[in-house]
């Protein structure tokens, strides 16, 4: 049996599926992740920062105009659409077999392809705060508050995005229902996600069912755990997959 046929068979016969993954589900969507070749880490930025530093809570609060600066160019894609991956997973959960998405992505392809339970580990980028009165502000509102800094039409403070930082903590509620839902899941697809950024990858520790698959460009750290891994492009890999 070919990968394609093997991965058939295992949606197939299963009936909690969980999916966790990362920035490589929207790449086919025209979003970069981090750390591929032509990932934003090694953009050439000519900047005094270096992009992991820029998406630091220290940058958000003593460089914030470095920081929004890089937020908006390279973080948020308000055009972007879902792929073949958003939609063959939505589908999956309308037919009763997939449980819950568990993404680190900030980004809202997922609820877009019409994915209903979705873990949001780091957050959205959809959803912004007034760090002063909380007034919420959706991505359309955020990106019309003029200056190089948004400040809040209310009461002037700074609105800041709801996605983690790096030397933020994540929010616990999110965290244990996804824990969770992995606990339960019969069958557990990891894919698009290099698996090193923590608390979020350890989630997958928690999965005691049956299989587990790995579907990703490179090889990732659960790869000798998984009962089947496929190198490719994930919205590729879906596509071949009966809907
Ligand atoms: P990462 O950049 O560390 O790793 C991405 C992984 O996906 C790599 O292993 C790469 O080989 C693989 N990949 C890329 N395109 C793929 C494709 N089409 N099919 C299969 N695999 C593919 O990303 P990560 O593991 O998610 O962790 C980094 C952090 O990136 C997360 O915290 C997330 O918040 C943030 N991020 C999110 C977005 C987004 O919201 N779309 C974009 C960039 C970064």
């Amino acid at each position: 049996m070919n990968k394609i046929d093997q991965l058939q068979d295992l949606v197939d016969k299963s009936q909690k599926i969980v999916f966790f993954g990362g920035a490589g589900v929207s790449t086919e969507s025209n979003i970069p992740d981090f750390r591929s070749s032509n990932g934003v880490y090694n953009l050439k930025l000519n900047r005094h920062f270096t992009a992991e530093q820029l998406v630091s809570r220290t940058m958000f609060e003593r460089y914030p105009e470095d920081f929004f600066d890089f937020y908006k160019k390279h973080l948020i894609y308000p055009k972007a659409k879902p792929n073949a991956a958003h939609i063959y997973l939505a589908v999956l959960e309308k037919m009763g077999k997939l449980e819950a998405i568990v993404t680190q992505n900030i980004d809202s392809l997922h609820e877009m392809a019409g994915s209903k339970k979705v873990f949001k580990l780091h957050g959205s980028a959809d959803r912004n705060y007034c760090l002063g009165c909380h007034r919420f502000y959706d991505l359309d509102a955020f990106l019309a508050l003029k200056g190089p800094v948004p400040h809040c039409l209310d009461c002037g403070k700074v609105v800041k995005p709801d996605v983690t930082l790096y030397e933020e903590s994540l929010d616990m509620d999110v965290f244990s229902q996804a824990a969770q839902a992995i606990q339960q899941a019969d069958l557990l697809i990891i894919g698009g996600t290099s698996l090193v950024v923590y608390p979020a990858a350890s989630l997958v520790n928690y999965f005691s069912g049956s299989n587990l698959v790995v579907i990703n460009k490179s090889s990732t750290p659960q790869d000798s755990q998984a009962d089947l891994v496929i190198e490719g492009k994930i919205g590729e890999v879906f596509s071949k997959l009966r809907q």
